[in-house]
C-alpha cells in the first residue's frame, strides 16, 4: 500500500502533558504498527508482538492505579491513545480500547480489592481482556441474554454462547454476563471474571469481517464452565448496571476510534489531492475539492470536541452518559461520511487496495454498530429529552 500520510491536522485543547503523550503514541503507531497494517488486514490476523508492545508502552493500564502497574491516568489520555492508534489502524485501536475502557474500567469500578490485586498486575503486563455481553439472539436487546449461571458448591456453572466477542482469540480474561435468576428478568444478570483456562470454557469460530479485519471477533462457548465465587464481579444481580455503566465509558473509546479513522482518511486524501493532476493541475486546486476537504475537517473537529468534552466530563466526575451517546453517534456518522468522501477523492484509486482510503472506509462502518447501534444511541438521547 502506498504511504499517503501527511502532517497531522490540528488537535483541540490539549495540555502540554497530553500533547507529549499524544506525540509518543503517534510515533509508536507510525513506527511499530503502520508497516504491518496492510498485511494484517489482508490476513485478518493481528500480530501478537504488537499486543506485547501495547503492554510495554504502558497503553494497557492507562487508568489503572500505579500500585497495580498502571499509569494512574485518565479516560482523556485513553481517548487520545485510542484516537492516535486508530489514525493508523482501527483494528489495533480496538485492542487498546476494549482492554482499557471496558475491561479495566469494569474491574476498577466494580472489582473488589482482592480481585484488583489479583488481576491488575497481569492486566497491565500481559493479560488481555475481553467483554462478553452479546449473544446470537440478543444484541441491541442485550438484557434478553440467554446465558445462564447456576449456583454450585463454591461457585457458579455458566452455560451458553457469546457472540461477536472482540479480542476473543487472544484474551486471557473475559467479563462474561449471564443470568443467575431468570425469574427476576434483567435483575438476574450477573458479571463474572472468566479465565481462558477455566474448565468448560472454549473460544469458538472467528468472524471473517468487512472491516477491522485484523481485530479478532469470536464466539465463546460455555458448557457448565465453573467460575469460583471469588470471580463474581460486583453484586449478584447487578450485571445489567455494570454492563450499562461500563458501556457508557466504552462509547467514549469508540468515539475516539472513529476520530482516528476519519483523521487518517482525511490526511491521506489531503496529501493525494496535492499530487494527483487532472485538467493540467493538481485536483487540490479545484475549489470544489478544497471545500469538500474544509467541510470534512470542520465536521471532524466538531466530532472531536464532543468526544473530548465527554472524556473531560467523565474525568471531572460529572454525568456523561447522554454526552457519550451523542459523541459516539456523531463521531461514527462523521467517520462514515468522511471516509466515504475520501474514497471518492482518490477516484478509482480509492477503490483499490493500493491506497489506504478503502480500508479507512471499511473500518469506519463498525462505529455505527458496536457498543450500541446508532438507533440505540438515539434512543438513549431521546429518553433523556422526553423525561
Ligand atoms: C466487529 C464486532 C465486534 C463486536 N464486539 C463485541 C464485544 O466485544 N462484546 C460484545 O458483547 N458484543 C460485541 N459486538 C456486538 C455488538 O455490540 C452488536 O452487534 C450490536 O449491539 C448490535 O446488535 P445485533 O448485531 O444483534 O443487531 P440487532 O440488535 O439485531 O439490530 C439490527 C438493527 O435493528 C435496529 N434495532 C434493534 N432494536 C431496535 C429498536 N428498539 N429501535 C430501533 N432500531 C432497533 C438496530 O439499530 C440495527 O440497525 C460486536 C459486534 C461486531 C460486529
Amino acid at each position: 500500500m502506498q504511504d499517503t500520510s501527511t502532517a497531522p491536522l490540528p488537535l483541540s485543547c490539549l495540555s502540554e502533558e497530553e500533547t507529549m503523550f499524544r506525540d509518543a503514541v503517534r510515533e509508536f503507531a507510525e513506527t511499530e504498527i503502520k508497516p504491518f497494517v496492510s498485511e494484517m488486514d489482508e490476513a485478518a490476523q493481528f500480530r501478537p508482538d504488537i499486543i506485547a508492545k501495547f503492554f510495554g508502552m504502558g497503553l494497557m493500564g492507562i487508568e489503572v492505579p500505579e500500585i497495580y502497574g498502571g499509569a494512574g491516568g485518565s479516560i482523556f489520555l485513553a481517548t487520545i491513545a485510542i484516537e492516535e492508534v486508530a489514525r493508523v489502524d482501527a483494528s489495533a485501536a480496538i485492542y487498546v480500547d476494549v482492554h482499557n475502557t471496558l475491561v479495566n474500567n469494569a474491574l476498577l469500578r466494580w472489582g473488589s480489592d482482592e480481585q484488583q490485586a489479583r488481576y491488575f498486575p497481569r492486566m497491565t503486563a500481559d493479560l488481555l481482556g475481553a467483554f462478553a455481553l452479546s449473544e446470537p439472539a440478543s444484541g441491541s436487546d442485550a438484557f434478553a441474554l440467554e446465558c445462564k449461571a447456576e449456583k454450585v458448591a463454591g461457585g457458579w456453572a455458566l452455560t451458553g454462547r457469546k457472540f461477536w466477542i472482540t479480542n476473543g482469540a487472544e484474551a486471557g480474561i473475559f467479563i462474561v454476563f449471564a443470568n443467575a435468576d431468570f425469574s427476576k428478568g434483567y435483575k438476574g444478570i450477573t458479571a463474572f471474571l472468566v479465565e481462558r483456562g477455566f474448565a468448560g470454557f472454549d473460544v469458538g469460530k472467528k468472524e471473517n469481517k468487512l472491516g477491522i479485519r485484523a481485530s479478532s471477533t469470536t464466539e465463546l462457548i460455555l458448557e457448565g464452565c465453573f467460575v469460583p465465587d471469588a470471580n463474581v464481579l460486583g453484586p449478584v444481580g447487578q450485571g445489567y448496571k455494570i454492563a450499562i455503566e461500563t458501556l457508557n465509558e466504552g462509547r467514549i473509546g469508540i468515539g475516539a476510534q472513529m476520530l482516528g479513522v476519519a483523521t487518517g482518511a482525511l490526511e491521506a486524501a489531503t496529501k493525494y489531492v496535492k499530487e494527483r493532476k487532472q485538467f493540467g493541475k493538481a485536483i487540490a486546486e479545484f475549489q470544489a475539492v478544497q471545500f469538500q476537504l474544509a467541510q470534512m475537517a470542520t465536521d471532524l473537529e466538531a466530532a472531536r470536541l464532543m468526544v473530548y468534552n465527554t472524556a473531560r466530563l467523565k474525568d471531572a466526575g460529572k454525568p456523561f452518559a447522554t454526552e457519550a451517546a451523542m459523541a459516539k453517534l456523531f463521531s461514527s456518522q462523521t467517520a462514515d461520511r468522511i471516509t466515504s468522501q475520501c474514497v471518492e477523492l482518490f477516484g478509482g484509486y480509492g477503490y483499490s487496495k493500493e491506497y489506504p482510503a478503502e480500508k479507512f472506509y471499511r473500518d469506519a462502518k463498525i462505529g455505527t454498530i458496536y457498543e450500541g447501534t446508532s438507533n440505540m444511541q438515539l434512543q438513549t438521547i431521546a429518553k433523556v429529552l422526553l423525561k
